[in-house]
């Protein structure tokens, strides 16, 4: 059976088709099947996974998974969060997004500068599917005066998870994957999954 993935990242293509391999799916991009991007206009991480997954599975037909993920930093009430790919306004510009995050904490306190990563996934077996699987992991830690580490993407080279004294830059990807957010949030899934078919 085919499943749409609402993402056109080779990464994350990678990562759900593995998991989803034992669960009989074959995981299919949606820009193959020449599904645009929906737009995301969810007020939450999780309002916005389903938009994304309902439209490729409307557009495809096929059960369709999505994920949304970001970072929050309590002390600026939860921002970048939705805006975390374009918080200093360019989407994806990861370099100028590190730079305003560190901007907007200038002189935060290291008690006050708590924060955590947040993935959430949405499967739908069908565009009008009422009881969608929603899985989800967060990731605790905090933000650094300054970047620190060369692996990852994104503020991984700002973020301090709790519990270790590596910033998620210079953790090995293979440790990161495990106990990140995104880790957390398809483990979370995989275990729903089994449920179904128990
Ligand atoms: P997306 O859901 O993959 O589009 O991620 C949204 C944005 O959140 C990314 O562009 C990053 O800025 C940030 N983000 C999400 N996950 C991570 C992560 O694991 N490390 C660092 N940044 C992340």
């Amino acid at each position: 059976m085919k499943l749409v993935l609402a993402s056109g990242n080779p990464g994350k293509l990678k990562e759900f088709g593995a998991l989803l391999a034992t669960s009989g799916f074959e995981v299919v991009p949606q820009g193959q099947l020449g599904i645009d991007d929906a737009e995301e206009t969810g007020l939450s991480f999780v309002e916005n996974a389903l938009l994304k997954a309902r439209h490729a599975a409307r557009a495809s037909g096929l059960p369709a998974l999505a994920d949304d993920s970001g970072l929050c930093v309590a002390h600026l009430d939860g921002a970048p969060g939705l805006y975390s790919a374009r918080y200093a306004g360019m989407h994806g510009d990861n370099a100028a997004n590190n730079a305003r995050l560190l901007r907007e904490l200038d002189g935060v306190p290291d008690e006050r500068r708590g924060a955590f990563f947040i993935c959430v996934l949405a499967l739908l077996r069908h565009a009008d599917d009422p009881a969608p699987l929603i899985a989800e992991g967060r990731w605790h830690g905090r933000v650094l005066h300054a970047p620190r580490g060369a692996q990852g993407f994104g503020y991984d080279p700002l973020f301090l998870p709790n519990d270790e004294s590596s910033s998620a830059a210079e953790l090995p990807p293979g440790l990161k994957n495990r106990i990140s957010h995104r880790g957390r949030a398809l483990a979370d899934l995989r275990q729903q999954l089994a449920e179904l078919h128990a």
